[in-house]
């Protein structure tokens, strides 16, 4: 019986966002293989986050591809983006509005 994955999805609350922050370690290859596991497992069922990996992985391959050189602002509007709605989705978009980050 191994074919139950044993994944804590008990905090349901920062599910996603935990999975997110987390794909960053991951792509900077900074996490145990029992971690990568568990986020790999993540983005198996959760197409979100699988997306955000995705346009996250991407750009680093176009970073570390040119180097220096920033990646073209439309990519990183669209992991912006990705990133912004799985954030919303996850917290049940509680911002009546838009707020666009003043400081
Ligand atoms: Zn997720």
């Amino acid at each position: 019986m191994v074919g139950m994955t044993e994944h804590s999805g008990s905090s349901e609350d920062g599910g996603c966002q935990e999975a997110i922050h987390r794909l960053y370690h991951y792509l900077d290859g900074e996490l145990t293989e029992e971690r990568r596991r568990a986020i790999q497992a993540h983005l198996d069922e959760c197409n979100p986050c699988l997306e955000a990996y995705d346009f996250e992985a991407e750009l680093r391959s176009i970073v570390a591809g040119h180097c220096r050189e920033q990646p073209p602002s439309t990519l990183r509007d669209r992991v912006a983006a990705a990133l912004r709605s799985e954030r919303e989705a996850a917290a049940g978009r509680r911002i009546g509005g838009s707020t666009p980050g003043r400081s």
